[in-house]
């Protein structure tokens, strides 16, 4: 488990995000990096995009 940052923020990594899924996981990988974050659920295989900083603070913990 990381901190949350920008630095962690890489691709391939895995996001353990602070609100749940509607399908129930809050694990998602990270496909794309950037201005804006592109995280795909590893529940449901949903892709949601959310600006850096909304990212950030949406994310509990990364995972490496
Ligand atoms: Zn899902």
């Amino acid at each position: 488990m990381a901190d949350v940052n920008t630095k962690n923020l890489s691709t391939g990594a895995r996001a353990v995000m602070k609100k749940i899924h509607p399908c129930g996981s809050n694990l998602f990988l990270i496909t794309r990096t950037g201005a804006d974050v592109k995280l795909q659920c590893l529940g449901c295989n949903h892709i949601i995009m959310l600006d850096l900083n909304k990212a950030l603070k949406s994310i509990k913990s990364i995972i490496l």
